[in-house]
């Protein structure tokens, strides 16, 4: 078979050429990083596990009408998505303090937050992923008013599913962050939500026992992170109960 031409290639993910103009195939690597990528570690599984877990949120995300970059899953661990012009900025919302905001105000990990709460890091690893005010945004060009005002209202939406989806299979959404891609219909622009929505990028507490079943366990040493994803996996209904390896070869999907 020819190779694909690789088109990207980040710290979690390839992404190549899709079959149809305006596609590309997201390809989940097993690849962990943390603290900017000084921490790092191949976790087996973790790809395949991501690579469902995004498909699971971003198909109920299309389903509930908020638009995505997702197509199709074609493989254990690739899928097929729209080709987006990523907005350079990490998008994240918070329900609960937690990670850097909790360390910056002092506030315990777990504390309810007066209401979700929205903020943008610029998008680069040079610079470590600085927190911007919209302002920056603004009158730096990498989103208009109009943009923020529309990523702000599909931020809240993916958390109010997520949260719901999550708070049935007794799982604490603490935060997440998400990536906003344009795209061009003949003359019009419009704004949905690309890159991935897993375990990489969320905080995700046991509602019982506030165990972590998030990147946290590979950021903070607290276990095995395959053991975290799979059991996310299993209570969503997305894995067979033995896990990734009892999925089978991979197969194609039409
Ligand atoms: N996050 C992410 N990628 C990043 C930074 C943060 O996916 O480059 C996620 C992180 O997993 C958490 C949320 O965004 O769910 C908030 O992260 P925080 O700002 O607390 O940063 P951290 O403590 O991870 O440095």
């Amino acid at each position: 078979m020819a190779r694909r031409k690789l088109v990207y290639e980040g710290k979690a993910k390839i992404l190549y050429e899709g079959p149809e103009p305006g596609t590309l195939v997201q390809y989940f690597k097993d690849d962990a990083t943390a603290f900017n990528a000084e921490k790092k570690a191949t976790i087996e599984g973790k790809g395949v596990l991501n690579n469902r877990l995004s498909e699971f949120f971003m198909t109920g995300l299309n389903n509930i009408g908020v638009p995505t970059h997702f197509l199709k899953r074609l493989n254990m661990r690739e899928q097929l998505i729209r080709s987006v012009e990523i907005i350079p900025l990490e998008v994240i919302v918070r329900n609960f303090a937690a990670g850097s905001m909790a360390k910056r105000l002092g506030l315990e990990e777990g504390t309810q937050l007066p209401r979700p709460i929205i903020e943008f890091s610029y998008k680069d690893d040079a610079l470590g992923d600085p927190l911007v005010p919209e302002e920056y945004i603004i009158a730096f060009g990498w989103a208009t008013q109009q943009d923020l005002d529309d990523i702000v209202a599909l931020a809240l939406r993916v958390n109010d599913y997520l949260s719901g989806v999550m708070y049935g299979v007794g799982i604490k959404l603490i935060d997440f962050k998400i990536e906003i891609g344009r795209i061009w219909e003949n003359d019009f622009m419009r704004l949905i939500v690309a890159d991935e929505i897993s375990p990489d990028s969320c905080r995700l507490w046991d509602i019982e026992t506030g165990q972590k079943l998030d990147k946290d366990v590979f950021r903070r040493d607290l276990g095995n992170l395959t053991d975290a994803y799979t059991e996310v996996a299993r209570r969503l209904g997305v894995l067979p109960n033995g896990g990734p390896a009892a999925m089978g070869k991979p197969t194609l999907i039409n």
